[in-house]
């Protein structure tokens, strides 16, 4: 009698709020500055002639920022148009209300999904004559002309028209007349290799071969098809590859892809990822730590448990590789990275606590992690880093 009254269930219906009012910088999370993106739109702007236009590539959620953040001060930065990967991103940009002009950079192949682009005011991105004919037949339903940008493949073998076959094709493409092309482009497959601007480099004969084609097509002067071929990187390199829009992405939210960066070119990362100090505890000497017990410790070692782990994003392949930095002391990450947590060597500090909040990338007083040095150390690239943060970690836009 006595024991069922201790284990009386508490009334949790009386107290459970579905929509808990947790606040996103309890445990892990990503701060995006806004401010940030849009000082490099307009300072990368600054580098392009002046009918060149700046496609902001906001794709996979404007690489992990949140692409209604991202949208949002690119365009206010001057971003004319946006690019996604799929017809999703796409239509999640359009009910956020976002007016500009959004490519769709993938590849749509149904009638169904290329009606919906259509109503949702989305460009695709063609690479066939058997999908213009398909949007030329939807346009023509709806009695309009429907927006597309047509792109040939120079070299990256992924989609585009084979060239050897384009300029015939655009001839048929040009008599549809319920459909309004209002790019060409192509893209670059190695415009970061560290030979780019050699003369018989990929990226020099991509571009040459893209410029043959537009000759051959012999483009009216007047005409309004922007044409396009860099990304962040092939922008970069020079204005020969400006043509009279650019598409870029990572440049934009903060980080060169070249390797040599042109001195002038402050580039402001947007990223910030922070982590709360979870819990903290003493271990003497020649005590292991984490799965696996690959860190022993050498001395009486002061721990902090952060609540972030390879399931918010950060590549369990660091493990033991990085750092952790408050105010403005850089602090070594020990054993293992496990899913949810990982720890941190505090020996010596009296300042972080329970609660304390420390920054995994990003920057504080002097101190500075990039996601470059993320993508160094884990064998892969910064694109791959960024796209790698999982919903778990709100995204906060701070100013
Ligand atoms: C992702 C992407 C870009 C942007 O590339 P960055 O290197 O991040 O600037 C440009 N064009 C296409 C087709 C893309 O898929």
């Amino acid at each position: 009698m006595q024991i069922r009254q201790i284990n009386k269930r508490f009334n949790f219906d009386k107290y459970q709020t579905f929509n808990q009012d947790i606040n996103p910088k309890q445990r892990a999370w990503i701060e995006v500055k806004g401010k940030a993106l849009e000082i490099n739109v307009r300072q990368l702007r600054t580098k392009l002639s002046k009918n060149c236009q700046f496609m902001a590539v906001v794709k996979a959620d404007g690489y992990g920022h949140d692409a209604k953040v991202v949208s949002d001060y690119a365009i206010r930065g001057g971003a004319s148009q946006l690019g996604v990967a799929t017809l999703k991103e796409g239509i999640k940009l359009r009910s956020f209300g976002v007016k500009k002009p959004i490519l769709i950079l993938g590849n749509l192949y149904t009638k169904k999904d290329l009606i919906i682009s259509f109503k949702n005011d989305l460009m695709p991105t063609i690479s066939s004559i058997r999908e213009c004919f398909i949007c030329n037949n939807i346009g023509k339903h709806f009695g309009l002309k429907f927006s597309l940008h047509l792109k040939v493949d120079t070299g990256m073998s992924r989609l585009g028209f084979e060239s050897n076959k384009f300029v015939q094709q655009f001839e048929k493409i040009k008599s549809l007349e319920n459909i309004s092309i209002d790019g060409i482009y192509s893209h670059l497959s190695s415009a970061d290799a560290e030979n780019a601007l050699d003369p018989q480099s990929i990226t020099q004969l991509q571009r040459l071969k893209f410029n043959q084609l537009l000759k051959q097509i012999n483009l009216d002067r007047n005409n309004e098809i922007k044409i396009h071929l860099a990304n962040s990187a092939g922008m970069l390199l020079n204005k020969d590859f400006h043509f009279n829009m650019v598409r870029v992405g990572l440049s934009m939210y903060g980080y060169s892809p070249l390797a040599k960066i042109d001195k002038n070119l402050l580039l402001k990362p947007a990223l910030f990822l922070k982590v709360k100090v979870a819990f903290i505890r003493i271990i003497e000497p020649g005590v292991s730590v984490s799965y696996g017990g690959k860190f022993v410790s050498s001395r009486k070692t002061k721990l902090a448990v952060l609540s972030i782990g390879y399931a918010d994003g950060v590549p369990r392949n660091l493990s033991g590789k990085i750092n952790v930095i408050h105010n403005n002391k850089l602090y070594p990450q020990v054993g293992s990275i496990t899913m949810d947590q990982m720890m941190v060597d505090i020996t010596g500090s009296n300042e972080i606590r329970i609660g304390s909040t420390m920054v995994l990338l990003g920057s504080d007083g002097d101190k500075t992690i990039s996601p470059l040095e993320w993508a160094t150390k884990s064998n892969t690239i910064p694109w791959e880093i960024l796209c790698s943060f999982k919903n778990r970690l709100p995204r906060v836009q701070v100013d």
